[in-house]
């Protein structure tokens, strides 16, 4: 059966991990870039984080070699303003954040109060204070609705990780007893809201991400294929352990073929077939030996089932051979 070709429009492009790590670029993520521009594709490029405003990104991506104008770049922040704007329109927030949010929140219209506001709104910063938290912890227990950017519990810096908004929400959660409504990744409201912003369908968009539990995820409850890149955070020998799968797994953004199908990439590795039973460091004499006959063939009927985009059949799951294990932290 020849699978007819998928036409695609749109992409929606993780930042971290896929077109930088911190400040340094991503090898091929410029080509890329140009590639969909020069095509007159859309695209959008994703962030959690919501400390900077799409112009500081957009400047900061410059001075690690990426063009990517304001406009094609979607925050949380900004999909957090947006789903109040819907919500309740001229509303009001108290704010615990910086730029990104606060600029955003303005210019939906939004009126930043610390007096019986509709909101309070969290999001990532790096100057926390107690009295910026116990305002919002007496807000929110007033009646103020809580809502929070992003559920990351830390973030990434050159000196090593952060807490981020996630683990700030749960403070206040536990003096308040209220847990606030997460608009950024994982959620798809992020991506669909993104969707929106390009007028693109669900269809004829693809998700690059390096991240199964936010990137992989949302992409895939918002209907669209999702590529995992391994330049992130995420390794070959995660991918299995998640119950969903990426629509393919390549090595970075390189490998992603402008404006084509992302269901027969060539190259791409499949994410049950080249995954290891086991860590490497468990391994024992038996384990070195070449797969048995019935996996190699569970793992050629894998490749089969997996260009037609279909899960596959349950003895194409080797059984009895390792012990499940949760996905690691990230
Ligand atoms: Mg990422």
């Amino acid at each position: 059966m020849v699978m007819p070709e998928r036409t695609i429009e749109n992409y929606l492009i993780d930042m971290d991990g896929v077109l930088v790590h911190e400040e340094h670029p991503i090898a091929g993520a410029d080509t890329f870039i140009a590639g969909i521009t020069a095509a007159g594709l859309g695209f959008l490029v994703l962030t959690n984080n919501s400390i900077y405003t799409a112009r500081d990104l957009s400047a900061r991506l410059s001075r690690s070699g990426l063009e990517i104008p304001p406009e094609r770049i979607w925050t949380s922040a900004l999909a957090t303003a947006l789903f109040l704007h819907t919500q309740r329109p001229g509303g009001s927030a108290y704010v615990v954040g910086e730029a990104g949010l606060t600029t955003a929140l303005h210019d939906i219209g939004y009126v930043l109060s610390d007096s019986s506001p509709d909101y309070v709104v969290l999001g990532e910063t790096r100057t926390y204070s107690f009295e910026a938290i116990t305002r919002a912890v007496r807000l929110v227990r007033g009646g103020a609705r809580f809502i929070a950017t992003n559920p990351d519990p830390t973030g990434p810096s050159v000196e090593g990780l952060l807490p981020a908004t996630g683990a700030v929400a749960a403070m206040i959660t536990k003096a308040t007893g209220v847990t606030p409504y997460f608009v950024g990744k994982p959620n798809p409201l992020m991506m669909r809201s993104a969707l929106n912003t390009l007028s693109a369908h669900s269809e004829t968009t693809v998700v690059i991400g390096d991240r199964m539990d936010t990137d992989v995820v949302a992409g895939l409850e918002a209907g669209m294929d999702t590529v995992l890149v391994l330049s992130g955070i995420t390794t070959h020998a995660d991918v299995e352990r998640f119950p969903y799968r990426p629509t393919a797994v390549v090595d970075s953004i390189a490998r992603v073929p402008v404006g084509r199908d992302v269901r027969t990439i060539d190259g791409a590795l499949t994410p049950l077939a080249a995954a290891p039973r086991r860590p490497a460091a468990a391994a024992t004499p038996d384990d070195a030996a070449p797969a048995a006959t019935p996996r190699r063939r569970g793992a050629a009927i894998t490749n089969a089932v997996t260009a037609f985009g279909r899960q596959p059949p349950a003895e194409a799951t080797p059984t009895g051979q390792e012990t499940p294990v949760p996905p690691r932290p990230q």
